[in-house]
């Protein structure tokens, strides 16, 4: 059985201004917001990798890599 492709995603605590994009965009809801609006990544594991939240993020303070 072939084992399910892994994703990490990395966000730029700088470069993102807390627009909550990338939060309403994912589709498996990898991210939950702290009290700032800040992505927390804390379900990394349902990432699909679709790099939906890479494309939309204005900022450029996303990157979606294969583990
Ligand atoms: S690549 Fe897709 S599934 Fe993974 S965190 Fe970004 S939007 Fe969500
Ligand atoms: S889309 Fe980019 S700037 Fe907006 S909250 Fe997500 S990481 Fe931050």
């Amino acid at each position: 059985m072939a084992e399910k492709k892994q994703f990490v995603v990395t966000i730029s605590d700088e470069r993102c201004k807390r627009c909550g994009i990338c939060i309403a965009f994912c589709p498996t809801k990898v991210f939950t917001p702290d009290a700032e609006g800040f992505p927390l990544i804390t379900s990394e594991e349902k990432c699909i990798g679709c790099r939906l939240c890479e494309i939309r993020c204005p900022d450029i303070a996303i990157k979606v890599g294969a583990k």
